[in-house]
Protein backbone atom coordinates (compact mmCIF):
# COMPACT_ATOMS: atom_id res chain seq x y z
CA UNK A 1 0.00 0.00 0.00
CA UNK A 2 2.61 2.49 1.02
CA UNK A 3 4.36 1.73 -1.77
CA UNK A 4 1.24 2.17 -4.09
CA UNK A 5 1.15 5.64 -2.43
CA UNK A 6 4.56 6.12 -3.21
CA UNK A 7 4.49 5.73 -6.70
CA UNK A 8 1.76 8.08 -7.23
CA UNK A 9 3.64 10.91 -5.58
CA UNK A 10 6.32 10.41 -7.18
CA UNK A 11 4.39 10.80 -10.29
CA UNK A 12 2.41 13.68 -9.01
CA UNK A 13 5.89 14.94 -8.03
CA UNK A 14 7.12 14.78 -11.75
CA UNK A 15 4.03 15.66 -13.17
CA UNK A 16 4.69 19.13 -11.19
CA UNK A 17 7.94 19.37 -12.28
CA UNK A 18 7.33 18.87 -15.55
CA UNK A 19 4.84 21.85 -15.55
CA UNK A 20 7.16 24.38 -13.95
CA UNK A 21 9.63 23.21 -16.83
CA UNK A 22 7.45 24.29 -18.93
CA UNK A 23 6.70 27.43 -17.31
CA UNK A 24 9.89 28.23 -17.34
CA UNK A 25 11.15 27.65 -20.87
CA UNK A 26 8.04 29.09 -22.40
CA UNK A 27 9.06 31.37 -24.81
CA UNK A 28 6.54 33.69 -23.48
CA UNK A 29 7.67 36.23 -20.98
CA UNK A 30 5.41 34.92 -17.87
CA UNK A 31 5.15 35.09 -14.06
CA UNK A 32 2.50 33.37 -11.79
CA UNK A 33 1.20 35.08 -8.38
CA UNK A 34 0.30 32.93 -5.07
CA UNK A 35 -3.36 33.73 -3.60
CA UNK A 36 -1.33 36.31 -1.40
CA UNK A 37 -0.03 38.35 -4.28
CA UNK A 38 3.47 36.32 -3.61
CA UNK A 39 5.76 35.55 -6.84
CA UNK A 40 5.58 31.26 -7.68
CA UNK A 41 7.07 31.20 -10.97
CA UNK A 42 9.57 33.53 -12.96
CA UNK A 43 10.30 32.10 -16.44
CA UNK A 44 13.31 32.32 -18.07
CA UNK A 45 11.79 34.76 -20.70
CA UNK A 46 10.30 36.83 -18.21
CA UNK A 47 14.04 37.25 -16.77
CA UNK A 48 15.04 38.49 -20.11
CA UNK A 49 12.39 40.86 -20.82
CA UNK A 50 12.84 42.90 -17.11
CA UNK A 51 16.82 42.05 -16.82
CA UNK A 52 15.46 40.81 -13.17
CA UNK A 53 16.53 37.37 -12.26
CA UNK A 54 13.86 34.82 -10.63
CA UNK A 55 16.25 34.65 -7.52
CA UNK A 56 15.43 38.09 -6.42
CA UNK A 57 11.48 37.72 -7.21
CA UNK A 58 10.38 33.97 -6.30
CA UNK A 59 8.77 34.22 -3.22
CA UNK A 60 8.83 37.90 -2.65
CA UNK A 61 6.22 40.37 -3.87
CA UNK A 62 8.70 42.44 -5.52
CA UNK A 63 7.73 41.63 -9.09
CA UNK A 64 7.07 44.89 -9.86
CA UNK A 65 10.69 46.08 -9.34
CA UNK A 66 10.61 44.36 -13.49
CA UNK A 67 8.46 47.03 -14.51
CA UNK A 68 8.22 50.12 -12.54
CA UNK A 69 10.59 52.59 -10.31
CA UNK A 70 8.13 52.95 -7.28
CA UNK A 71 5.64 50.37 -6.29
CA UNK A 72 2.58 49.75 -7.94
CA UNK A 73 0.20 46.89 -8.41
CA UNK A 74 1.07 44.73 -11.55
CA UNK A 75 -2.16 43.18 -13.67
CA UNK A 76 -2.09 40.32 -11.78
CA UNK A 77 -1.86 42.13 -8.24
CA UNK A 78 -4.95 43.67 -9.42
CA UNK A 79 -6.87 40.10 -9.62
CA UNK A 80 -5.22 38.67 -6.78
CA UNK A 81 -7.10 41.57 -4.75
CA UNK A 82 -9.78 42.48 -6.54
CA UNK A 83 -8.74 45.86 -7.48
CA UNK A 84 -10.10 45.43 -11.42
CA UNK A 85 -11.95 48.96 -10.92
CA UNK A 86 -8.16 50.33 -11.07
CA UNK A 87 -7.63 49.68 -14.61
CA UNK A 88 -8.53 52.49 -15.59
CA UNK A 89 -5.93 54.60 -13.60
CA UNK A 90 -3.11 52.47 -13.69
CA UNK A 91 -3.17 51.57 -17.87
CA UNK A 92 -3.01 53.15 -20.97
CA UNK A 93 -6.23 51.37 -22.64
CA UNK A 94 -7.44 47.62 -21.28
CA UNK A 95 -9.88 45.23 -21.87
CA UNK A 96 -13.49 44.55 -20.48
CA UNK A 97 -13.23 43.84 -16.85
CA UNK A 98 -16.74 42.33 -16.69
CA UNK A 99 -14.66 39.04 -18.85
CA UNK A 100 -12.41 39.18 -16.27
CA UNK A 101 -13.67 36.10 -13.96
CA UNK A 102 -13.17 33.76 -17.39
CA UNK A 103 -10.61 34.94 -19.76
CA UNK A 104 -8.92 36.94 -17.55
CA UNK A 105 -7.95 40.57 -18.74
CA UNK A 106 -5.40 42.59 -21.20
CA UNK A 107 -4.18 45.99 -20.60
CA UNK A 108 -1.43 48.03 -22.29
CA UNK A 109 1.60 50.60 -20.64
CA UNK A 110 4.07 51.80 -21.36
CA UNK A 111 7.25 50.64 -18.53
CA UNK A 112 10.34 52.42 -18.31
CA UNK A 113 11.78 49.02 -17.72
CA UNK A 114 14.30 49.60 -14.61
CA UNK A 115 17.22 47.19 -14.88
CA UNK A 116 17.44 47.55 -18.40
CA UNK A 117 16.67 51.74 -18.65
CA UNK A 118 14.78 51.16 -21.43
CA UNK A 119 11.33 52.24 -22.34
CA UNK A 120 9.12 49.19 -23.54
CA UNK A 121 5.48 49.31 -24.59
CA UNK A 122 4.14 46.15 -23.40
CA UNK A 123 0.74 43.76 -24.04
CA UNK A 124 -0.14 42.53 -20.83
CA UNK A 125 -3.04 39.51 -20.46
CA UNK A 126 -3.71 38.38 -17.31
CA UNK A 127 -5.54 35.09 -15.69
CA UNK A 128 -6.90 33.82 -13.00
CA UNK A 129 -6.71 29.92 -11.99
CA UNK A 130 -9.41 28.47 -9.65
CA UNK A 131 -9.54 24.85 -8.23
CA UNK A 132 -12.43 22.69 -8.83
CA UNK A 133 -13.73 24.14 -5.30
CA UNK A 134 -13.86 27.77 -7.19
CA UNK A 135 -11.28 28.94 -4.91
CA UNK A 136 -7.99 30.67 -5.87
CA UNK A 137 -4.86 29.06 -6.58
CA UNK A 138 -3.10 31.49 -8.59
CA UNK A 139 -3.02 34.33 -11.11
CA UNK A 140 -0.93 33.87 -14.46
CA UNK A 141 0.62 37.43 -16.30
CA UNK A 142 1.83 36.90 -20.21
CA UNK A 143 3.70 39.95 -21.27
CA UNK A 144 4.60 41.25 -24.87
CA UNK A 145 6.80 43.57 -26.12
CA UNK A 146 5.00 45.26 -28.80
CA UNK A 147 7.14 48.43 -28.69
CA UNK A 148 7.75 48.10 -32.53
CA UNK A 149 4.07 48.13 -32.85
CA UNK A 150 3.57 51.17 -31.11
CA UNK A 151 5.97 53.27 -32.73
CA UNK A 152 4.88 52.33 -36.13
CA UNK A 153 1.20 52.91 -35.31
CA UNK A 154 2.23 56.38 -33.74
CA UNK A 155 4.23 57.16 -36.55
CA UNK A 156 1.45 56.49 -38.70
CA UNK A 157 -0.66 58.40 -36.80
CA UNK A 158 1.38 61.28 -37.12
CA UNK A 159 1.42 61.09 -40.74
CA UNK A 160 -2.27 60.75 -41.54
CA UNK A 161 -2.49 64.18 -39.38
CA UNK A 162 0.18 65.78 -41.11
CA UNK A 163 -0.87 68.13 -44.78
CA UNK A 164 1.30 67.18 -47.14
CA UNK A 165 1.88 70.61 -48.67
CA UNK A 166 2.70 72.54 -45.66
CA UNK A 167 3.88 70.18 -43.52
CA UNK A 168 1.17 71.24 -40.21
CA UNK A 169 -1.09 69.38 -39.25
CA UNK A 170 -3.94 68.62 -41.69
CA UNK A 171 -8.13 68.92 -41.49
CA UNK A 172 -8.41 65.65 -39.55
CA UNK A 173 -5.41 66.28 -36.93
CA UNK A 174 -7.00 69.85 -36.32
CA UNK A 175 -10.11 68.59 -35.56
CA UNK A 176 -8.63 65.30 -33.20
CA UNK A 177 -6.50 68.33 -30.87
CA UNK A 178 -9.62 70.85 -31.30
CA UNK A 179 -11.60 68.55 -29.59
CA UNK A 180 -8.75 67.14 -27.40
CA UNK A 181 -8.31 70.95 -26.04
CA UNK A 182 -11.62 72.53 -26.27
CA UNK A 183 -12.37 69.13 -23.13
CA UNK A 184 -9.65 69.98 -21.45
CA UNK A 185 -10.08 73.80 -21.23
CA UNK A 186 -13.67 72.57 -20.33
CA UNK A 187 -12.31 70.66 -17.27
CA UNK A 188 -9.52 73.37 -16.82
CA UNK A 189 -12.41 76.33 -16.54
CA UNK A 190 -9.67 78.36 -18.99
CA UNK A 191 -10.43 80.22 -21.93
CA UNK A 192 -9.59 78.48 -25.46
CA UNK A 193 -8.84 80.76 -28.78
CA UNK A 194 -9.31 79.51 -32.02
CA UNK A 195 -7.83 81.55 -35.19
CA UNK A 196 -8.95 80.90 -38.56
CA UNK A 197 -6.38 82.41 -41.43
CA UNK A 198 -7.58 82.69 -44.73
CA UNK A 199 -5.09 84.47 -47.66
CA UNK A 200 -6.52 87.23 -49.15
CA UNK A 201 -7.02 87.64 -53.00
CA UNK A 202 -5.57 84.16 -53.19
CA UNK A 203 -7.64 83.25 -56.82
CA UNK A 204 -6.08 86.50 -58.53
CA UNK A 205 -2.78 85.09 -57.48
CA UNK A 206 -2.99 81.22 -58.61
CA UNK A 207 -4.31 83.30 -61.89
CA UNK A 208 -1.49 85.14 -62.37
CA UNK A 209 1.61 83.15 -60.93
CA UNK A 210 -0.04 79.60 -61.74
CA UNK A 211 -0.51 77.00 -59.59
CA UNK A 212 2.73 75.88 -58.78
CA UNK A 213 4.13 79.61 -57.51
CA UNK A 214 0.58 79.11 -55.68
CA UNK A 215 1.43 76.00 -54.11
CA UNK A 216 4.88 77.38 -53.28
CA UNK A 217 3.12 80.68 -51.56
CA UNK A 218 1.07 78.10 -49.54
CA UNK A 219 3.89 76.23 -47.95
CA UNK A 220 5.62 80.07 -47.36
CA UNK A 221 2.46 80.95 -45.40
CA UNK A 222 2.26 77.94 -43.66
CA UNK A 223 5.90 78.36 -42.12
CA UNK A 224 5.36 81.83 -41.12
CA UNK A 225 2.68 80.80 -39.51
CA UNK A 226 4.53 77.67 -37.98
CA UNK A 227 6.73 80.90 -36.50
CA UNK A 228 3.71 83.23 -35.46
CA UNK A 229 3.24 80.86 -32.25
CA UNK A 230 5.17 80.55 -29.54
CA UNK A 231 4.16 78.60 -27.21
CA UNK A 232 4.13 74.65 -27.24
CA UNK A 233 0.80 74.03 -27.04
CA UNK A 234 -0.63 76.02 -29.88
CA UNK A 235 -1.38 74.61 -32.74
CA UNK A 236 -1.00 75.67 -35.94
CA UNK A 237 -3.01 73.53 -39.24
CA UNK A 238 -4.09 74.08 -42.77
CA UNK A 239 -7.94 73.83 -42.13
CA UNK A 240 -8.50 73.64 -45.91
CA UNK A 241 -7.69 75.33 -49.45
CA UNK A 242 -5.85 78.49 -48.69
CA UNK A 243 -7.24 78.71 -45.26
CA UNK A 244 -5.33 77.63 -41.96
CA UNK A 245 -6.25 77.66 -38.37
CA UNK A 246 -4.83 77.98 -34.92
CA UNK A 247 -5.95 76.56 -31.69
CA UNK A 248 -4.65 78.41 -28.76
CA UNK A 249 -5.28 76.60 -25.37
CA UNK A 250 -5.60 79.14 -22.17
CA UNK A 251 -5.05 81.89 -24.30
CA UNK A 252 -7.52 84.95 -23.67
CA UNK A 253 -8.58 88.16 -26.47
CA UNK A 254 -5.33 89.85 -25.78
CA UNK A 255 -3.23 86.65 -26.11
CA UNK A 256 -5.05 86.24 -29.26
CA UNK A 257 -4.59 89.84 -30.26
CA UNK A 258 -0.92 89.28 -29.64
CA UNK A 259 -0.55 86.19 -31.91
CA UNK A 260 -2.75 87.95 -35.02
CA UNK A 261 -0.08 91.12 -34.97
CA UNK A 262 2.59 88.48 -35.13
CA UNK A 263 1.01 87.29 -37.99
CA UNK A 264 1.17 90.42 -39.61
CA UNK A 265 4.68 91.02 -38.85
CA UNK A 266 5.93 87.80 -40.43
CA UNK A 267 3.82 88.06 -43.13
CA UNK A 268 5.27 91.51 -44.13
CA UNK A 269 8.68 90.29 -43.27
CA UNK A 270 7.88 87.01 -45.97
CA UNK A 271 6.96 89.88 -48.75
CA UNK A 272 5.38 87.67 -50.92
CA UNK A 273 4.96 89.39 -53.81
CA UNK A 274 1.25 89.73 -55.50
CA UNK A 275 1.47 92.21 -58.32
CA UNK A 276 -2.00 91.52 -59.34
CA UNK A 277 -4.29 91.91 -56.21
CA UNK A 278 -2.07 91.83 -53.38
CA UNK A 279 -2.27 94.71 -50.83
CA UNK A 280 0.65 96.85 -51.16
CA UNK A 281 1.87 94.57 -53.72
CA UNK A 282 2.06 91.16 -51.39
CA UNK A 283 0.59 88.52 -50.03
CA UNK A 284 -1.75 89.28 -46.96
CA UNK A 285 -4.32 87.27 -44.49
CA UNK A 286 -7.16 87.67 -43.32
CA UNK A 287 -7.56 86.49 -39.56
CA UNK A 288 -11.35 86.02 -37.47
CA UNK A 289 -10.30 84.90 -34.11
CA UNK A 290 -13.25 83.71 -31.07
CA UNK A 291 -12.36 82.92 -27.78
CA UNK A 292 -14.56 81.56 -25.11
CA UNK A 293 -14.27 79.52 -22.08
CA UNK A 294 -16.16 76.28 -22.74
CA UNK A 295 -19.45 75.54 -21.06
CA UNK A 296 -20.60 71.65 -21.28
CA UNK A 297 -23.38 72.66 -23.16
CA UNK A 298 -21.41 74.16 -25.95
CA UNK A 299 -19.56 72.71 -28.68
CA UNK A 300 -16.23 72.94 -30.12
CA UNK A 301 -18.36 73.66 -33.44
CA UNK A 302 -19.54 76.81 -31.85
CA UNK A 303 -15.95 78.34 -31.45
CA UNK A 304 -15.58 77.62 -35.42
CA UNK A 305 -18.88 79.25 -36.38
CA UNK A 306 -18.07 82.49 -34.26
CA UNK A 307 -14.08 82.21 -35.61
CA UNK A 308 -15.50 81.92 -39.10
CA UNK A 309 -18.13 84.72 -38.60
CA UNK A 310 -14.98 87.11 -37.45
CA UNK A 311 -13.32 85.83 -40.69
CA UNK A 312 -15.91 86.89 -42.94
CA UNK A 313 -16.06 90.12 -41.14
CA UNK A 314 -12.43 90.82 -41.48
CA UNK A 315 -12.86 90.15 -45.48
CA UNK A 316 -15.74 92.59 -45.65
CA UNK A 317 -13.74 95.37 -43.35
CA UNK A 318 -11.66 95.24 -46.29
CA UNK A 319 -9.34 92.33 -45.98
CA UNK A 320 -5.80 92.22 -44.38
CA UNK A 321 -7.38 92.51 -41.02
CA UNK A 322 -7.95 90.10 -37.99
CA UNK A 323 -11.87 90.38 -36.15
CA UNK A 324 -12.29 88.81 -32.93
CA UNK A 325 -14.88 87.66 -31.59
CA UNK A 326 -15.50 87.05 -27.69
CA UNK A 327 -18.58 86.99 -25.91
CA UNK A 328 -21.68 87.35 -28.10
CA UNK A 329 -19.39 90.87 -29.33
CA UNK A 330 -17.77 91.50 -32.74
CA UNK A 331 -14.39 94.50 -31.14
CA UNK A 332 -13.81 96.86 -33.99
CA UNK A 333 -11.95 95.45 -36.95
CA UNK A 334 -7.95 96.22 -36.53
CA UNK A 335 -6.34 96.69 -39.52
CA UNK A 336 -3.26 94.39 -39.71
CA UNK A 337 -0.99 97.42 -41.73
P1 LIG B 1 -10.61 86.13 -50.35
O1 LIG B 1 -9.70 87.28 -50.11
O2 LIG B 1 -12.04 86.51 -50.22
O3 LIG B 1 -10.25 84.96 -49.50
O4 LIG B 1 -10.41 85.74 -51.88
P2 LIG B 1 -9.73 84.44 -52.45
O5 LIG B 1 -9.45 84.67 -53.87
O6 LIG B 1 -8.56 84.04 -51.62
O7 LIG B 1 -10.86 83.36 -52.18
P3 LIG B 1 -11.43 82.22 -53.02
O8 LIG B 1 -12.10 81.29 -52.07
O9 LIG B 1 -12.26 82.79 -54.13
O10 LIG B 1 -10.21 81.49 -53.70
C1 LIG B 1 -9.41 80.61 -53.00
C2 LIG B 1 -8.42 80.10 -53.98
O11 LIG B 1 -7.46 79.24 -53.35
C3 LIG B 1 -9.05 79.30 -55.08
C4 LIG B 1 -8.26 78.01 -55.11
O12 LIG B 1 -7.90 77.67 -56.41
C5 LIG B 1 -7.04 78.31 -54.29
N1 LIG B 1 -6.51 77.13 -53.63
C6 LIG B 1 -7.10 76.38 -52.69
N2 LIG B 1 -6.27 75.36 -52.34
C7 LIG B 1 -5.14 75.48 -53.07
C8 LIG B 1 -3.94 74.72 -53.16
O13 LIG B 1 -3.71 73.73 -52.50
N3 LIG B 1 -2.98 75.17 -54.04
C9 LIG B 1 -3.18 76.30 -54.79
N4 LIG B 1 -2.22 76.66 -55.60
N5 LIG B 1 -4.32 76.99 -54.74
C10 LIG B 1 -5.29 76.62 -53.91
MG1 LIG C 1 -8.84 83.53 -49.57
MG1 LIG D 1 -10.87 80.72 -48.54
Amino acid sequence: MAKKHMHSQQLADSARAFSVKLMQFLVVPTFVLDPHGRVLIWNRACESLTGLDAKEVVGTKNHWRGFYETPRACLADLIVEGRIHELDALYVTHGAPEIMSTFGVHAENWCHMPRRGIDLYLAIDAGPIYDDNGALLAVVETLRDISVQKHSQTALERLASVDGLTGVLNRRGFDDQLTLEWNRALRAGLPITLLMIDVDNFKSFNDHYGHQLGDECLRTVGRVLGESVLRPNDIVARYGGEEFAFILPGADSAGAAVVASRIRDHMAAAAIAHQPGGIDGQVTVSVGGATLIPLADALPADLIRHADAALYAAKSNGRNRFVSWQNGDHSPSHALS
